[in-house]
């Protein structure tokens, strides 16, 4: 599959995702986080699907379009690792992290924080979505839609 197939597929994944959870999260409390900014074109998905929410939107630096930038209260630049770290209990509705980056070695490190600090920030029943995987006992895996090939996108209740 070329890396442009592969995008393609990776884009319908996560807007289709996004829009089965989105559905469940807008009969629930609480603000949504968007991990990995990027060009804010999944903030501003988010934007559109749960009008009103609070989406906090995390990343290194400013990089997105300015049609998509959240308000400065909203918006936290630094190390995820780092900066999110003060948003624990939070009660989180929704999780979004698109910070995986096709490198392996390095998602892998992303693995082994990403997963617990997702938890934290989650309220009991709230959702993650990610693009690498969410091992951690109090997410719980949830089938992604039917169009969303198997790995390539994470779907979790925090339990
Ligand atoms: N979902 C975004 C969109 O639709 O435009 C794209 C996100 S892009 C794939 C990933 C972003 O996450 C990049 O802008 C990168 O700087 C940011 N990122 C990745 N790992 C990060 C980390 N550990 N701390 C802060 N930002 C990170």
């Amino acid at each position: 599959m070329s890396r442009l197939d592969s995008f393609i597929r990776r884009m319908t994944a996560q807007r289709d995702i996004l829009d089965q959870v989105c559905a469940e999260v807008a009969k629930m409390d609480g603000p949504v986080i968007e991990l990995g900014l990027g060009n804010g074109r999944t903030f501003h998905h988010l934007r559109e699907r749960l009008p009103g929410r609070r989406i906090v939107a995390f990343d290194r630096a400013l990089a997105a379009h300015a049609s998509s930038i959240p308000e400065p209260e909203n918006l936290v630049l630094g190390e995820i690792r780092e900066t999110a770290t003060r948003f624990i209990g939070i009660d989180a509705a929704l999780v979004h992290a698109d910070i995986g980056t096709g490198y392996e070695d390095r998602d892998a490190v992303t693995s082994t924080w990403l997963p617990d600090l997702t938890a934290r920030l989650l309220r009991v029943g709230g959702i993650a979505v990610s693009g690498t995987p969410l091992d951690h006992p109090r997410l719980q895996r949830l089938p992604p839609p039917p169009s969303v090939p198997a790995d390539r996108y994470f779907v979790c209740r925090r339990v």
